[in-house]
């Protein structure tokens, strides 16, 4: 097994993102330097604002995930270290100049989590886990951006049963939203701007990649969002490569079915996912072995392709959703299974997004300590405009 090179574990943290100051540790200088041992073990040496960063445990998480999804590190260890005056004059100066270009992923606040849900290949059931995780999350409470770049085979607003015209406010497109219990959903798809689920396809490659831009960068996203859920396209294209260059931050959720003979193609997108840097957080096997009232298994479309895929690209296997009715039958109706059944199926959508909440991507919880400090640095810089005003004032006041 080669191992991550510390190039490799640098580019790795453009994709954590202060949640403060809405940058990566990289951009930011956070992030030092690196070092990865024979053994596996990565050394990595982050400087925090001060040393006593209440969102030290929340970066320290951040770190450790995507480290730790790298075949062959078998340790992580983190070197803390604390930013000099300068250096944090330099971060400020360069969150401020990120929130004012709008960098392009910086419409997606830099507190929620983006998962991408991908596949090898069309019809193994992509659309169905994103919306089915999605409702899970939000019916725990989250409130959570579904983005449907399933430009070609947009299924997601039926899905969810959401219908309606994207409208626009000051330029931003406003997602449509559906309240699930405490939490929410705001959902984005091309359904929404094209009348027929068929006139997607006369759409070509080239405008349906700025779609997708469209969607990052256009969408006014809520700010309270934990969790933007996309639905990939299949494959490995364009479109794809666009969307893991735009969102560095993203972590990635490989949807394949119970086929062994299926994994190549979910194995190249895993393989996209990490050259871009991205974290790969698991594997779901969809269209598992449905079982009969009596009991009774059958492996419809095989067995052993989730364990398989996990084992070949060294990510957790998150769960195994079984073939059921209930499932497509919702899906039809606009219930997600998850919500509306108290099948096998809805109970195994709800125990990844468990795990997803409460394990492999817990939401960002805020405990200021740079915000604080950015306020501090701007009222800083203020009193001293008024200050150089008043100077001014009084050189002009001298003279005259
Ligand atoms: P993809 O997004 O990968 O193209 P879809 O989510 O559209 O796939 O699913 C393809 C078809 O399979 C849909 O008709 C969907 O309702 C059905 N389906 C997906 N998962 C299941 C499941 N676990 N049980 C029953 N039907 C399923």
């Amino acid at each position: 097994m080669t191992l991550p090179t510390a190039t490799d574990v640098m580019e790795l943290m453009r994709g954590v993102i202060d949640p403060e100051l809405g940058s990566n540790l990289v951009e930011l200088g956070m992030a030092r330097s690196a070092q990865v041992s024979e053994d596996g073990e990565v050394l990595i040496k982050i400087a925090l604002t001060t040393s006593g960063c209440p969102l030290r445990s929340q970066i320290q998480r951040d770190v450790k995930a995507r480290l730790e999804s790298l075949p062959g590190v078998t340790k992580v260890r983190i070197l803390w270290d604390e930013l000099t005056a300068e250096e944090k004059t330099a971060a400020m100066t360069t969150a401020r100049f990120n929130v004012s270009q709008q960098a392009p992923d910086t419409a997606i606040p830099s507190t929620t989590k983006v998962l991408m849900v991908a596949s090898g290949k069309g019809g193994v059931g992509k659309s169905t886990v994103t919306t089915n995780l999605a409702a899970a999350l939000a019916a725990q409470g989250f409130k959570v951006g579904v983005m449907d770049a399933d430009i070609w085979g947009y299924s997601v607003p039926r899905m969810l049963g959401v219908d309606g015209d994207l409208r626009s406010v000051e330029g931003k497109i406003v997602p449509i939203t559906r309240h699930v219990g405490e939490g929410r959903l705001d959902v984005v798809s091309m359904g929404f701007l094209v009348d027929r689920e068929d006139s997607a396809l006369m759409w070509r490659g080239l405008m349906l990649n700025r779609a997708v831009q469209h969607f990052c960068e256009d969408v006014a996203w809520s700010d309270d969002l934990d969790y933007l859920l996309i639905d990939m396209p299949p494959g490995t294209g364009d479109v794809q490569m666009g969307l893991a260059k735009m969102l560095p931050r993203a972590e990635m959720i490989v949807v394949t079915t119970p086929a062994v003979a299926a994994q190549k193609v979910a194995a190249r997108v895993v393989d996209m996912g990490r050259k871009n840097y991205l974290r790969i957080v698991g594997v779901i096997e969809n269209m598992s072995a449905l079982t009969t009232e009596t009991g009774e298994q059958h492996a419809v479309f095989g067995s052993g392709g989730g364990e398989s895929l996990a084992a070949e690209v060294g990510a957790p296997l998150l769960g195994k959703i079984p073939l059921e009715a209930a499932v497509s039958d919702g899906s039809d109706r606009g219930e997600p299974a998850v919500l509306d059944s108290n099948g096998a199926a809805a109970a195994a959508f709800a125990s990844v997004a468990e795990a997803l909440s409460s394990e492999h991507v817990p939401p960002v919880e805020m405990a200021g300590c740079s915000a604080r400090m950015l306020d501090a640095a701007a009222a800083a810089l203020d009193a001293l405009d008024s200050l150089d005003a008043l100077d001014a004032d009084t050189a002009a006041s001298s003279k005259g």
